[in-house]
């Protein structure tokens, strides 16, 4: 053990952003970004997928969020998320959304950069139920229970702006 190791301030990464082929189609999305790599190469990310973490198999039929709202109305029991197949899917995706800010609080995660779209992970937009592609404003399940606690999410586009958001972060704590 190096107990000199230092402690760094860590980033919950979607999974499929750094090279995981865990998406419902069983690839990966790798996000090429050099703040991303940087953070890789710091030790700083935790690559995690709230759908695999709640069990979902890889590849899997994919799923949107029905009804009224978003991830938020998901976790007020006001939406559902159902797959192509047509089965109710809403619990898992709780459970996944669960998992993952269990990880947040228990590491002492300083945000989270999730995969835009995605009905668990997506933070500016995600798919308006009807699998046809079409696209709304709104988050997906973890995202918005990640907000609900106070946690930052940014998007796969926005990695700018989640490292300055850290730097501020690591700045502040270390004035305490
Ligand atoms: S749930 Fe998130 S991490 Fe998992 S495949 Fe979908 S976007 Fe990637």
């Amino acid at each position: 053990m190096n107990g000199q190791k230092k402690s760094r301030a860590k980033i919950l990464v979607s999974a499929c952003l750094v090279g995981e082929r865990v998406r419902y189609d069983g690839m990966a999305l790798v996000c090429k970004d050099r703040i991303l790599e940087y953070w890789q190469q710091e030790d700083r990310v935790l690559a995690f997928c709230p759908e695999v973490a709640a069990g979902l198999a890889v590849p899997r039929s994919p799923a949107e969020i029905i009804g009224e709202g978003d991830g938020t109305a998901v976790l007020q029991g006001l939406a559902k998320v159902i797959n192509r197949d047509g089965k109710e899917m809403t619990e898992q995706f709780v459970i996944g959304a669960r998992k993952a800010l269990e990880q947040v609080m228990a590491q002492s995660i300083a945000l989270a950069v999730l995969k835009d779209g995605s009905p668990s992970c997506g933070s500016s937009y995600i798919y308006d139920g009807s699998f046809t592609g079409v696209s709304e404003a709104g988050k997906g399940v973890t995202a918005a229970l990640f907000e609900e606690n106070g946690i930052r999410v940014f998007n796969e586009h926005q990695m700018a702006e989640a490292a300055a958001y850290l730097t501020r972060r690591v700045r502040n704590a270390a004035r305490v």
